[in-house]
C-alpha cells in the first residue's frame, strides 16, 4: 500500500474495466485508481459498432460508458494509448510498452478480447475486415456505403448483425459460416433454424456447412473462394468467426489460463493480488454453477464491479446472477437470459408463426429434466418479465405448456 492509499491498476480501459474502477472508488474512498488503456479513447460501450453506430443512428459520444467529468469526478485515472506488455508479479509491477514501470497493490486484468483471422491465404487483403473497435467499425461503415458484393464469413451474433446492416443499406450480402444453421453453437439447430429463415427472408444468402479455402484479389480482396471450389465475388468481406481472449499478460506471468484467466466466483486468480474479469476471464458463476467465459456486454457490466468490491476487500461480492444478452438484427430485437448447452440441455420451441414473420413474438428455452436453465425472447417484450423470472428462478415448468403459445408463460410451472 502507498502511504495515500492501496494502489489499484487496471489493464484494458473497457467497459469490465470501468465499471471494477468505479466499484472500486464506491468501496474505497482512499483509493489510488489508475486504468491503463491501449486504445485512444475514453472506455465505450462495443454493441452498437454492429448496431445503430454502424447504421448511423447514433455518434461516438453516445457509447461512451462515462463521459471525461466521471472519471475526474471519481479520481479515477483513465491513460488511453498505454500498452501494458508485461505483468511483473514478483515486483507487483506492470510494464508498458514504452518501458515505464507501474507498481500495483490490486492489479485487474480487463484485456477483452481479439477478433480471430482465418488461417487462408488473402487473409490479409485490404478489404477483409474484423469488427471489435470503433475504427473498424467506421471501416465497415465505409465500406456499406460503397456498395457491396459484401461476404460475411461467419453466422455468429456480429457477422449477423453486420449483413442485417448491410442488407437495410440495400447492400447484396452473402453469409458464409461452416455450421448447419445460423448461431448453431449457442441456440441448437432448431432455433438455429428459425434465424436462418429470417436471415434469407431479408434477402441474404445464406451458404451453410461451408469451408473457405482462401480470398482472391491483388492488393484488394475481390473474392472468397470456398473448398468446394465456388468463388463468391465480394468488394468487401467481414470475419465474423470469434474471438480470442487477450490472455497473453496472465499467460507470460504464469497464470493459470484456459481459454480465459481462470478466476473465482470473486474474479480472484490464485495469485490474490490479481483479478481478471470481463471477455477475458473464465470465472465461476455460482448462478450457473460451473465456470465459463461470457463475451457478453453483461459479463462485464454485472461482473465489473463485483471484482472491483472484491479487489476492495468487501464481503459477499461474488459473481453469482444468471448471464444476458441481446441483439438487434433484421428487424426484431432479441433477449437471451440464463445459460444453456445446446448439446446437453433440452430445448422447447415456443411459436406461433415463422421466424421470417417479424412482429410476432416467439420464444426458446432450455431445461435440464424440467428446469429451465436458459431462455429466448425474440420481440416478446410484453412477456420479457415473465421470462426473467421463469429463467432466473431455475423454474421447473410442464414441458408440453410451454411449448403450447396459447398457455399464457406465466401458467407454465409445474
Ligand atoms: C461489434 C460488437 C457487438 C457486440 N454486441 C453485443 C451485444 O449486442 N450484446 C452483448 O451482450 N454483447 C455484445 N458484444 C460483446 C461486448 O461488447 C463485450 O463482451 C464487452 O465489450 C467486453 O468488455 P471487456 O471490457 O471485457 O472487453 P473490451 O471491451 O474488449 O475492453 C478491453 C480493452 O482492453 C484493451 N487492452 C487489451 N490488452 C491491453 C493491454 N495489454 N494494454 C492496454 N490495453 C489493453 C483493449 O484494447 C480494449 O480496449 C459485442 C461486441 C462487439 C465487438
Amino acid at each position: 500500500m502507498s502511504e495515500h492509499g492501496t494502489r489499484y491498476v487496471v489493464v484494458g480501459a473497457g467497459l469490465a474495466g470501468a465499471s471494477a474502477a468505479a466499484a472500486v472508488r464506491e468501496s474505497d474512498p482512499d483509493a489510488v485508481i489508475t486504468v491503463l488503456g491501449e486504445e485512444p479513447h475514453l472506455p465505450y460501450e462495443r454493441p452498437g459498432l454492429s448496431k445503430d453506430y454502424l447504421q448511423g443512428d447514433s455518434d461516438a459520444a453516445g457509447l461512451a460508458v462515462h463521459d471525461a467529468g466521471f472519471y475526474d469526478d471519481q479520481r479515477i485515472t483513465v491513460r488511453p494509448q498505454v500498452r501494458v506488455t508485461e505483468l511483473d508479479r514478483a515486483a507487483h509491477e506492470v510494464v508498458t510498452a514504452d518501458g515505464e514501470r507501474i507498481g500495483y497493490d490490486r492489479l485487474l486484468l480487463a484485456t477483452g478480447s481479439a477478433p480471430r483471422r482465418l488461417p487462408v491465404p488473402g487473409a490479409d487483403l485490404a478489404g477483409v475486415l474484423t469488427l471489435r473497435t470503433l475504427e473498424d467499425s467506421d471501416a465497415v461503415k465505409d465500406a456499406i456505403a460503397a456498395g457491396g458484393p459484401l461476404v460475411v464469413v461467419g453466422a455468429g451474433w456480429i457477422g449477423l448483425e453486420v449483413a442485417s446492416a448491410a442488407r437495410s443499406a440495400g447492400v447484396d450480402v452473402t453469409v458464409v459460416h461452416d455450421a448447419a444453421v445460423p448461431l448453431e453453437r449457442v441456440l441448437g439447430e432448431a432455433v438455429g433454424r428459425r434465424f436462418a429463415d429470417l436471415v434469407t427472408a431479408a434477402g441474404v444468402t445464406l451458404i451453410g456447412q461451408a469451408e473457405v479455402a482462401g480470398l482472391t484479389g491483388t492488393g484488394h480482396v475481390d473474392g472468397v473462394q470456398l473448398a468446394d471450389g465456388r468463388t463468391l465475388p465480394a468488394a468487401t468481406v467481414v470475419l465474423g468467426v470469434g474471438v480470442n481472449p487477450r490472455t497473453e499478460l496472465a499467460e507470460a506471468a504464469g497464470l493459470q489460463v484456459d481459454d480465459g484467466v481462470v478466476v473465482d466466483a470473486t474474479f480472484r486468480t490464485a495469485d490474490e493480488a490479481v483479478f481478471a474479469v470481463g471477455d477475458v476471464a473464465r470465472a465461476h458463476n455460482e448462478w450457473i454453477g460451473e465456470a465459463v467465459r461470457l463475451e457478453h456486454f453483461a459479463a462485464a457490466s454485472d461482473g465489473g464491479p463485483v471484482a472491483g468490491r472484491a479487489m476492495a476487500g468487501r464481503e459477499g461480492a461474488r459473481w453469482a446472477v444468471p448471464p444476458f444478452f441481446w441483439s438487434d438484427q433484421f428487424g426484431v430485437g432479441l433477449e437471451y437470459r440464463g445459460w444453456a448447452d445446446p448439446a446437453r440441455h433440452h430445448v422447447v420451441v415456443r411459436a406461433g408463426a415463422p421466424a421470417s414473420q417479424t412482429g410476432t413474438p416467439w420464444f426458446a428455452f432450455w431445461h435440464e429434466a424440467g428446469r429451465l436453465v436458459a431462455g429466448l425472447h425474440v420481440d416478446g417484450w410484453d412477456d420479457a418479465d415473465t421470462v426473467k423470472d421463469l429463467v432466473s428462478s431455475h423454474a421447473v415448468v410442464d414441458v408440453a405448456r410451454l411449448a403450447d403459445p396459447g398457455v399464457p408463460l406465466a401458467d407454465v410451472r409445474a
